[in-house]
């Protein structure tokens, strides 16, 4: 949370795929979907499952904690409209591996020469200054 931004104007980065409540970051985690046809478990709100088509989708709590599957470093800002901090830092993009058995990409958190494959790593919700709650995940204790 930022001490400038009313909490009424949180918004998630992206519809449907947050639980919780968006001015209670510590309660705030990733929406997950999984179809009752195919068994196959999607990020966020769906209602209809990306693999078959089938709308017997039904909503499932995705874990907090994951395994780096891979990873990258950015090391220059990227073009655009890079929403990230400033002056720019160098950070780790990951792919998570959460146990329901779907993969997120996402920042990962901390020193970005210090990310592992498979290490442990733990979602964090955080606000930026435009208010939206967006996410990474942080290396776990
Ligand atoms: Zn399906």
């Amino acid at each position: 949370m930022t001490d400038s931004t009313p909490l009424s104007e949180f918004r998630p980065v992206r519809s449907g795929l947050m639980t919780g409540a968006l001015d209670d970051l510590a309660s705030v985690g990733l929406a997950g979907s999984r179809c009752r046809a195919c068994g196959e478990t999607t990020l966020g709100a769906n209602t209809l499952c990306p693999n078959c088509g089938s709308d017997d989708v039904f909503p499932i709590a995705l874990s907090d904690e994951g395994k780096v599957w891979t990873y990258t470093v950015v090391r220059y800002r990227p073009p655009g409209d890079y929403k990230g901090a400033e002056p720019f830092q160098p950070f780790a993009i990951g792919l998570v591996e959460l146990p329901e058995g779907l993969r997120v990409v996402a920042p990962v958190g901390g020193d970005p020469d210090a990310v592992r494959i498979g290490m442990t790593v733990r979602f964090t919700a955080r606000a930026r200054a435009d208010g939206v709650v967006d996410f990474v995940y942080n290396p776990a204790a």
